[in-house]
């Protein structure tokens, strides 16, 4: 049988904007969600995908690797944790599926060192190709971040209206200390 595809959630949601919890490996849920989040990827097309983004309070996340060869591409990433960031700062076209229709350029160093719950305890990944690039913007999503963040303000003004909207809302949120406790 086949795990259940999840309903993404769009910009503008506030389960995007909470920091996740840690979660049980070895715990049967944990395998669960795991499933669902690859169900959702594969039905959505994207190359990642974090479990904020279902709404699910979990430092889960999933992410295909297209550098290596069909079959050995996914990356199953339980509390994952950036170690370290290596190498240029380099600027590439990303999307996410939180921003249908989105695509923007997004500077982030080049490679990255992420660790995480393997089946045998906890492993580290090192990676500079796009891998790198797609985890450091998932693992962004369990802390509540999103790649608009990253973008300087002048960039943020040229989003679309609907967007460019809730920029403003959460700028208000934060100034009015509004958003207090949501994080
Ligand atoms: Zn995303």
């Amino acid at each position: 049988m086949g795990a259940r595809v999840a309903r993404i959630r769009r910009y503008g949601n506030r389960c995007l904007r909470r920091r996740a919890r840690s979660v049980d490996p070895n715990d049967q849920r944990t395998r669960e969600l795991l499933d669902i989040l690859w169900a959702t990827l594969r039905a959505e097309g994207g190359v990642g995908l974090a479990a904020p983004q279902i709404d699910r309070d979990c430092r889960v996340v999933v992410v295909i690797d297209p550098d290596r060869p069909p079959g050995k591409q996914r990356i199953d990433l339980v509390n994952p944790v950036i170690l370290e960031t290596f190498g240029p700062r380099v600027s590439f076209e990303e999307g996410c599926l939180s921003f249908p229709g989105l695509y923007t350029h997004v500077w982030r160093p080049q490679g990255a060192v992420v660790e995480f719950d393997g089946p045998t305890g906890r492993q580290s990944l090192r990676d500079e190709g796009l891998a790198a690039r797609i985890i450091q913007h998932e693992v962004d999503h369990l802390d509540g971040v999103l790649f608009i963040d990253h973008l300087p303000v002048w960039k943020k003004l040229l989003l679309p209206p609907r967007l460019l909207m809730f920029v403003m809302f959460e700028v208000w949120q934060k100034i009015s200390g509004k958003g207090k406790g949501d994080r």
